[in-house]
């Protein structure tokens, strides 16, 4: 674990979320203030959107005015809440784009933009580095005192990138850096292709839609298009920590440690996470599924967040009813906002948060859920459901903090493959490389099993088995990695698109998944890219349960065991072969999933995308033998519970366990324990023996939360 600093109501976790009063008149700040305290609120965020009220660039750019800030803090502070201190330069200021075009950004056609939207600075701006951590400065100098204040906020949901000319001479001073030399780049990035040989770092230019890129994701040069990603993601780090440092520098006065952070979102892919991690002091992130966002998909990204450095992480933002934003914004049912907060908790959440405490009145996000109406009631469902989640969180206390999950099986998440994969033209468009995450996680997740999400490079030596679906990217010490982990007694499953490329999406020689070929025994000969809506069947060694019959769909590797005829022996076989290609293909009878022994490890490979039927089976053949109990860890207590019941075990330092039951699905179900617990929520005893004749019911998303 990293070290992480987590912010605290005293005794309660931070339960709150954005307020803007300075959409409101004064006069509602004290109303509102009673409500929150009503709703057992114990936080808020304030100052994500006040850039232009706190420097309004007139009668001079130097000239700032606190005085509104300084009263919504007096009001907070009064009422007795704990503030999230955002340093609002989220949304620049009319003025400052106008005066100084410099830091709107120029977007992938080309074109430089005017004032507008928010979140969209250009990172190599020299105003926005100027005037941007100032700002944070003056906000930390001003209010680090306060000993209500318990995290700085920087900026808001950082996103997006720039192609301006001051982003192309920073992308070359990123690449002289990383390369050295221009003839190294070319080296690096196989310029000969299509006459791109470049004699100098001058050459290069963005890869946007006048230059090399096909369209936002693929490039012609998909070496180019991958490192400005590179760029981009370290560039809007880069101004994400000047102002960490200006707020450092500038928090002498602080009585305590406020630690630093910025909301990251979900199937975010501009920037790669885990380099950012190790900037912030507590990852945040905000949880935005829609209506038919699979809940386990939202536990994999909490997963990940949890992964980013190692522990708990922050919900910064969730709607307590519904977006505005998403083409279908359902309300949330009664019940699931509560379900979903505890989804977070049960996977690493040590706070609850909204966005927002009071709806707007205007502007585009006028529909977006909130905590309080727009007109001051509180007589709604909503608001009740969030003061009765108050109120258990209040109980709960912090009990919760800090505790962590243990989890033996790990899945490896790596934008670079991601990025490698966008960019890559072919072999089929259908490709995506979240649904591959998801499709092994969402297996695992059915069975209960804890999952760790993990970089390339994590030390992996502590699980039993390592899902990397679509490894795309393998380096030299990505590989030496998964070597050393299955060597070691490891079983890693890599599937197709695994290892296919290195760092500079340069494509390994051998045939996939070299160099990784002896660990898993294998090397992809041909792929075949299957026509939209077709699959072919599979044929497995062992007999597969349920109806529905095993097929591979999407891609298809057809694979060899024998070693390629370079490497001498063209006839020795080291892999198992535990499932063909059935159908009359050309390739029928090849193998579609294989294992191999190196090591004190297996490797598995699975050559084609796995229907639920085969996808079981797969994953029973990894785990076969490993003990059941063991992989489950404190999900164990539950025998048995109906599809659609998830189930997550946080344990602190000292062995206390808490398991979460949810019924995520909105159906209710049942569930069975192995012996009784006692769940916090209600102090009652339930499960075990005498109850094994009749299992608990659980309510429509209902929660259990058992000691
Ligand atoms: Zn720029």
């Amino acid at each position: 674990m990293q070290n992480i600093t987590m912010p605290t109501a005293g005794e309660s976790i931070l339960f709150g979320g954005d307020y803007n009063p300075e959409q409101w008149p004064r006069e509602t700040w004290d109303e509102d203030m009673r409500l929150l305290k009503q709703a057992h609120v114990t936080s808020v965020t304030l100052n994500v959107f006040s850039w232009a009220l706190l420097q309004p660039g007139t009668p001079d750019e130097e000239t700032y005015d606190f005085s509104m800030l300084d009263d919504i803090v007096d009001t907070v502070t009064k009422a007795g809440l704990t503030i999230v201190m955002a340093t609002s330069t989220g949304a620049l200021p009319a003025w400052m784009t106008l005066r100084h075009p410099d830091i709107n950004r120029v977007d992938f056609q080309g074109r430089r933009h005017r004032h507008g939207g928010r979140h969209n600075p250009c990172p190599s701006s020299p105003t926005y580095r100027e005037f941007a951590p100032k700002l944070a400065g003056l906000i930390a100098k001003r209010y680090a005192h306060l000993d209500n204040l318990v995290c700085w906020h920087i900026s808001n949901e950082m996103s997006g990138y720039c192609y301006c000319d001051n982003c192309a001479a920073a992308f070359r001073v990123w690449l002289k850096n990383r390369y050295g030399s221009v003839e190294a780049l070319n080296a690096a990035w196989t310029t000969n292709f299509w006459g791109h040989t470049y004699h100098s770092f001058k050459e290069i230019f963005p890869p946007n839609e006048l230059g090399d890129a096909v369209d936002e994701n693929r490039s012609l040069l998909p070496a180019l298009t991958l490192d400005y990603r590179r760029f981009m993601s370290d560039a809007a780090r880069g101004i994400y920590n000047l102002e960490v440092s200006a707020v450092r520098e500038n928090s002498s006065t602080a009585t305590h440690t406020i630690p630093v952070t910025t909301n990251f979102m979900l199937d975010f892919k501009d920037y790669d996470y885990f380099t950012w991690a190790k900037d912030l002091d507590v990852v945040a992130w905000d949880c935005y599924p829609s209506y038919d966002t699979a809940p386990s998909h939202i536990a994999m990204w909490h997963d990940l967040m949890r992964g980013l450095k190692g522990g708990p992480f922050m919900l910064m933002e969730q709607t307590p009813s519904r977006a505005n934003w998403q083409p279908f914004n359902s309300m949330k049912k009664p019940g699931q906002m509560r379900a979903q907060s505890y989804q977070a908790m049960a996977h690493g959440a040590d706070t609850i948060q909204f966005f927002q405490m009071r709806r707007s009145q205007a502007g585009c996000e006028k529909f977006h859920g909130a905590v309080i109406e727009n007109d001051g009631t509180s007589d709604t469902r909503v608001f009740r459901e969030t003061a009765a989640l108050g109120e258990e969180l209040k109980k709960l206390g912090t009990s919760v903090a800090g505790s962590t999950v243990h989890a033996r099986v790990a899945v490896i998440f790596d934008w670079q493959s991601w990025w490698g994969m966008l960019g890559s033209v072919g072999p089929s468009v259908s490709l995506d490389y979240l649904t591959e995450i998801d499709r092994y996680y969402s297996e695992l997740y059915r069975r209960h099993i804890p999952v760790d999400m993990v970089s390339k490079t994590s030390d992996l030596s502590g699980y039993d088995a390592v899902f990397a679906p679509c490894l795309y990217m393998v380096d030299e010490p990505t590989a030496a990695n998964l070597r050393t982990y299955v060597r070691g007694g490891g079983r890693l499953v890599v599937t197709t698109m695994s290892s296919i490329a290195n760092e500079n999406d340069r494509c390994h020689l051998g045939g996939a998944p070299s160099p990784l070929r002896d660990v898993f025994g294998v090397w992809a000969e041909e792929t075949d890219a299957l026509a939209p809506g077709t699959s072919v069947p599979l044929e497995f060694a062992e007999d597969v349960a349920g109806s529905v019959a095993p097929a591979g769909s999407l891609l298809c590797d057809i694979v060899r065991t024998d070693t390629p005829a370079e490497a001498g022996d063209s006839t020795q076989s080291t892999a198992t072969i535990l499932a063909t290609y059935g159908g009359d293909d050309y390739y029928a009878g090849a193998p579609a999933v294989t294992v191999n022994e190196f090591g004190k490890g297996q490797g598995f490979y699975v050559a084609t995308m796995p229907n639920s039927a085969a996808l079981a089976t797969v994953v029973s053949a990894v785990l076969s033998g490993l003990d059941a109990a063991v992989l489950e860890g404190g999900n164990a207590v539950v025998e048995s519970a109906s599809e659609g019941l998830e189930v997550s075990t946080r344990t602190a330092d000292d062995g206390t366990a808490l398991t979460f039951v949810i019924d995520m699905a909105g159906k209710g179900g049942e569930v069975r324990l192995s012996e009784p617990r006692t769940d916090v929520l209600t102090g009652r005893t339930i499960g075990g023996p005498t109850a094994s004749e009749s299992p608990l019911t659980l309510e429509k998303f209902g929660v259990l939360i058992l000691q």
